[in-house]
């Protein structure tokens, strides 16, 4: 059992430590991202509203992120637990997290973050502009994104801070170094490694 959230910039490599850590725990890797880029690639009323707001590098409204994200942790599988990628980002998202935890009787246990300097982060996202095609991964939207992340995002911080439930891991190296670190740095919590 694990519920656990990622907060990192884009390209720390939240979506492939995400799923590790899930198949490990053996819960669900649930990305926002992934959530509205299905959304978007299925025409859904929440596609056409989102793709507009990613293309731009800018959020979704809270209210659209949260609705999703309250129905898909209200299906079977999250019940045992889920790796939350890319939720919450504002302090709205977080606030609806945390009385959503209250209201079903749960606990987050461990906010993970992934620190990166900023030009790798650039020098990643340019890369997998290149190989996979995301039409957010370009030069100038990738600047305005690690902006949001900055103002919006990072002021996060301190709201989990205030929690005790931050486990802040080194995210450079290899795939590998950063999954054990991150193994490491859980500890008690990572039973299932
Ligand atoms: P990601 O795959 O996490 O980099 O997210 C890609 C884009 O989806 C972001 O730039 C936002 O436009 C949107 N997005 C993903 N998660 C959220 C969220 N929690 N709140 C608002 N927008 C989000």
């Amino acid at each position: 059992m694990l519920r656990a959230l990622l907060l990192a910039p884009p390209g720390a490599g939240k979506g492939t430590q995400g799923e590790r850590i899930s198949e490990a725990a053996g819960v669900p890797h649930i990305a926002t991202g992934d959530l509205l880029r299905t959304h978007v690639a299925q025409d859904t009323e929440l596609g056409r509203t989102a793709r507009e707001f990613m293309q731009r590098g800018e959020l979704v409204p809270d209210s659209l992120v949260l609705e999703l994200v309250y129905g898909t942790l209200a299906e079977p599988k999250p019940r045992r637990g889920f790796v939350l990628d890319g939720f919450p980002r504002t302090l709205a998202q977080a606030e609806g997290a945390f009385s959503w935890a209250k209201r079903v009787s749960r606990t987050f246990h461990a906010v993970i973050t992934l620190d990166v300097p900023q030009p790798e982060l650039v020098r990643r996202l340019l890369e997998r502009g290149r190989s996979e095609g995301r039409d957010d991964d370009t030069e100038d939207t990738i600047c305005h994104r690690l902006d949001v992340y900055e103002s919006e995002t990072q002021p996060l911080l301190e709201f989990y801070r205030a929690r005790d439930i931050l486990v802040p891991v080194d995210g450079t190296g290899t795939v590998d170094e950063v999954t054990d670190r991150i193994m490491t740095a859980l500890g008690p919590l990572a039973p299932f490694v």
